[in-house]
């Protein structure tokens, strides 16, 4: 993948800092991209069964916001797509919403969970193993994988073919202007990577790619012949939950989950009223692309 230019813009991509790899980023729209790899063979340092109790309760009340959200903008029976499913908790949230909703997802990891759960996943990469649906569908969702796909516009033209006329195009997303991004940053600056490096997921086998803002995230979709129609904020903390998700990491000891779990109780106030770490993208198909 060429890094000399902007996937969004098409400006010109300068390093702004290296960590376990490069990250770029394009002075005209503020799109940060890094050269990262999917490493199929990389061991990841988070341990799989221990990130999901905290994160559970957090997600699941984010996926309800968005669900109530999508049925008020589109009426009647909802037949939607999820790429990158992982463990299906939002396959299982539609299931109990009543949402019809088909999930790809290229990892096994969780396929007895899926199995137990009765949800539909198809395993492969989008958009090899897609099913296609007469008319296309009423919802196509990402939730935190879109920020993890290298080829970003060959991605967005599959979408354009594969969503309904009237269709909703879901993004579930970290932002570069969020408050813990901007933190790491500043740790980074002062010589502590580990944040940084965390945020990125450089650790783990599937890292982030590129890190947008809403400004940047728009021109995108724009660009390809969609329109925002809604952005809305979710909730990216819940103390007991981030507690629970830094002790998920390996490299990170007792003590300073505990001490950074203090920390965040402080700060909540400042967080709360700060720009959002994530936001989900409505965007639909202009008329006649
Ligand atoms: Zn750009």
């Amino acid at each position: 993948m060429d890094h000399s230019t902007c996937p969004v813009c098409g400006s010109p991509l300068k390093v702004l800092f290296k960590l376990r790899f490069n990250v770029y980023k394009c002075d005209n729209c503020g799109l940060l991209n890094s050269d990262a790899q999917f490493e199929h063979s990389f061991e990841s340092a988070l341990e799989a069964g221990a990130r999901d109790p905290g994160l559970k309760a957090l997600r699941l009340q984010n996926f309800i916001t968005i669900i109530a959200k999508l049925k008020a903008a589109k009426k009647g029976d909802l037949n939607g797509l999820e790429i990158g499913s992982g463990n299906g908790w939002w396959l299982e949230t539609c299931q109990s919403q009543k949402v019809g909703c088909i999930g790809i997802e290229p990892e096994h990891v969780y396929e007895d969970y899926h199995q137990e759960k009765k949800l539909d996943v198809i395993y492969g990469f989008y958009p090899d193993v897609s099913p296609k649906k007469e008319g296309g569908y009423d919802f196509i969702i990402f939730n935190d994988v879109f920020e993890h796909i290298p080829d970003i516009n060959s991605l967005v033209e599959s979408l354009k073919q594969d969503l309904g006329d009237d269709g909703i195009l879901i993004i579930n997303i970290p932002m570069s202007t969020g408050f813990f991004y901007r933190i790491a940053t500043l740790l980074h600056k002062f010589g502590m990577n580990g944040p940084l490096t965390r945020m990125w997921q450089f650790n783990f086998h599937s890292p982030h790619m590129n890190y947008f803002n809403e400004s940047n995230m728009k021109v995108l979709l724009e660009k390809h012949g969609f329109n925002c129609a809604e952005v809305f904020k979710l909730k990216s903390l819940d103390i007991q939950s981030t507690k629970d998700r830094m002790l998920a990491d390996k490299n990170m000891s007792k003590w300073k989950a505990s001490l950074m779990t203090s920390a965040l109780k402080v700060m909540k106030p400042a967080i709360d009223s700060s720009e959002p770490d994530i936001k989900a993208f409505f965007f639909k198909k202009r008329p006649g692309k």
